[in-house]
C-alpha cells in the first residue's frame, strides 16, 4: 500500500485529527498530514478511528488452549498452574504451532501487531532436547510469521523448579545459564522477528545465573524480561533464600535497566517501585490475567510516578482484548483506591502502543509518525459501544468501551493482516476449535 487515508488518527495528542494521510516507503510511514479533505487518488481508505498497532509484550500463546478449562476449580495461581501443566505436558512442536498460530490470528483481530512471546516450553516430554533444540521456539516463530503479526522471542531460561515442583517443569529447563545461552545462539530468525531474553523468574533462576542472562542481553542490546512478584508467596521465597525481594535480587545482579520489562510487578515494595522506577524499566502489568488468577492489583500509577514506563499484555489468554487491559490499568486501580484519574487516555494508549512496541526492542514503532513503522489499527466507532461518542471524545470512547468487536483493519508493515473483521490469511475460529482438539488433552 502507497499511502493510507484515515478518516481519523491519534497522532499523540489528547484528541483524534481528522483527514489523517500516510504516506509508505516499504513498511514504514514516511510522511503524516493532517487536515487532508478527501483521499487522494490511489490511497486505501480507512474508515473510523485509526491508531498505532496495539502491543502485546506478554503473551504464552498455548494457553489459550486452557480458555473455559480451567474456571471450576476453587483455588489461586497454584491450582490453576497445575492445569496449565497438564496442557503444557500434552503438546509437542506441531500442536505448538498450530495453537500459537490460531492465537496469534485472535490477537491479530483484536489489533494486535506485535507480540512479545515469553517461551519456557523447550524440550520434549522427558526434559532431552528435541533434535533441534529450539524446535518449540521455532514452532512459535513460524506461527507468527503465518498469522502475520510480528514477533519477539523471549526465550525464558528456566533452571528449576522453585515453589511446589513438578517432573513437568523438565520441559522448561536447560542445564545452565551458558547451555541457555547456547541454544538461543543458534536461533536463526526470519524478518519481522526478534529476539529478546527473557528470566522465567526468581523462582526458577538463582542469582548468578541471573547475572549471566542479564549481561549477555546488554551485550547484545537486546530487551529482557522476567516475571516480577506475582504472587506473594514468590516474594517469601525469594527472600527467605537470597534474602532480597525479587526486584532487589535482579538490581543486585545488574538485570535492571531500559531494556528490562518487569512482567506484573503486583506485590512490590516501597522500595522495589523505586529500583524499577530509577532504572527506567517497563512494566508489564496483565490485568484480565491477574483478575483471573486472583493475582492482585499492580501499583501501575505508583510504578510511572517512580519513572516506570507501562504496558499490558494479555498473558494467560484467558481474555484477548487488549482495550480492556489498557483501561484495566485505571479502572482497576480505581476500585482499589476510590480515586478516579490516575492515568490519562493518551497514557493508556501510549501503554497499549508504544511503550509495549519499546519494550519488545521495536523502538521505532507503536506511533504515527514519520519514521515510525505502518503498524496500524482501524476502529469502527458506528458500533453499539461507540455510536454516538462526539469525534473530539472518541479516544476516551475507545479505550474504556471499545472491543475487538470494532476492530475492522490491521495493518502490519503496511500490509493488510485483518480487513473488513477477518484475517486475510486465516479462518481463526476454526484454526483454534481445530488446534485445540488436536492436543488431545
Ligand atoms: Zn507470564
Amino acid at each position: 500500500v502507497p499511502s493510507l487515508w484515515c478518516e481519523l488518527a491519534w497522532v499523540g495528542g489528547t484528541r483524534p485529527e481528522a483527514g489523517v494521510l500516510l504516506e509508505l516507503d516499504g513498511e514504514v510511514i514516511v510522511r503524516v498530514t493532517v487536515g487532508v479533505k478527501d483521499p487522494p487518488e490511489g490511497s486505501e481508505r480507512l474508515r473510523g478511528l485509526v491508531l498505532p498497532g496495539f502491543a502485546n509484550p506478554h503473551s504464552h500463546a498455548f494457553q489459550r488452549g486452557l480458555r473455559g478449562r480451567a474456571q471450576d476449580v476453587r483455588g489461586s495461581f497454584w491450582t490453576w498452574r497445575k492445569q496449565m501443566y497438564a496442557l503444557a505436558g500434552a503438546l509437542d512442536p506441531y500442536t505448538m504451532f498450530v495453537l500459537s498460530r490460531a492465537t496469534f490470528a485472535e490477537m491479530a483481530l483484536a489489533g494486535i501487531t506485535v507480540v512479545g512471546e515469553f517461551h519456557y516450553l523447550h524440550h520434549s516430554a522427558d526434559g532431552s532436547p528435541y533434535e533441534d533444540p529450539n524446535a518449540m521456539g521455532n514452532a512459535v516463530i513460524r506461527a507468527a510469521h503465518e498469522a502475520g503479526v510480528r514477533l519477539t522471542l523471549l526465550d525464558a531460561c528456566y533452571l528449576h523448579g522453585g515453589i511446589e515442583p513438578s517432573p513437568m517443569q523438565r520441559r522448561f529447563f536447560d542445564s545452565s545459564a551458558e547451555a541457555w545461552i547456547e541454544r538461543v545462539e543458534a536461533l536463526s530468525l526470519p524478518p519481522n522477528v526478534r529476539l529478546g531474553a527473557a528470566i522465567h523468574s526468581t523462582r526458577a533462576v538463582q542469582p548468578e545465573q541471573a547475572a549471566i542472562v542479564g549481561a549477555w542481553a546488554a551485550r547484545h542490546s537486546l530487551p529482557v524480561h522476567a516475571h516480577v512478584s506475582e504472587q506473594r508467596a514468590e516474594n517469601e521465597v525469594c527472600l527467605e533464600v537470597y534474602g532480597a525481594t525479587p526486584t532487589a535480587m535482579l538490581h543486585y545482579e545488574g538485570v535492571l535497566s531500559e531494556r528490562f520489562t518487569a512482567v506484573h510487578a503486583t506485590h512490590v515494595s516501597e522500595a522495589d517501585i523505586e529500583l524499577l522506577g530509577e532504572a527506567g524499566v517497563c512494566c508489564c502489568l496483565c490485568p484480565t490475567t491477574e483478575r483471573d488468577l486472583a493475582d492482585g492489583i499492580g501499583p501501575g500509577a505508583a510504578l510511572r510516578a517512580a519513572g516506570a514506563s507501562l504496558a499490558v499484555g494479555s498473558d494467560s489468554q484467558a481474555f484477548i482484548e487488549p482495550l480492556e487491559e489498557a483501561r484495566a490499568i485505571e479502572l482497576d486501580e480505581r476500585l482499589a483506591s476510590g480515586v478516579r484519574g490516575k492515568h490519562t487516555t493518551p497514557q493508556l494508549l501510549r501503554a497499549l502502543t508504544s511503550s509495549g512496541y519499546a519494550s519488545l526492542g521495536w523502538g521505532e514503532g507503536g506511533a504515527i509518525r514519520s519514521g515510525a513503522l505502518a503498524d496500524l489499527v482501524a476502529l469502527r466507532s458506528d458500533t453499539v459501544r461507540l455510536a454516538g461518542v462526539p469525534a473530539d471524545k472518541l479516544l476516551d470512547g475507545v479505550v474504556f468501551a471499545g472491543a475487538a468487536a470494532d476492530v475492522t483493519d490491521v495493518i502490519v508493515g503496511g500490509e493488510f493482516v485483518v480487513r473488513d473483521s477477518r484475517h486475510v490469511r486465516l479462518d481463526a475460529e476454526s484454526e483454534l476449535a481445530s488446534a485445540i482438539a488436536s492436543v488431545g488433552w
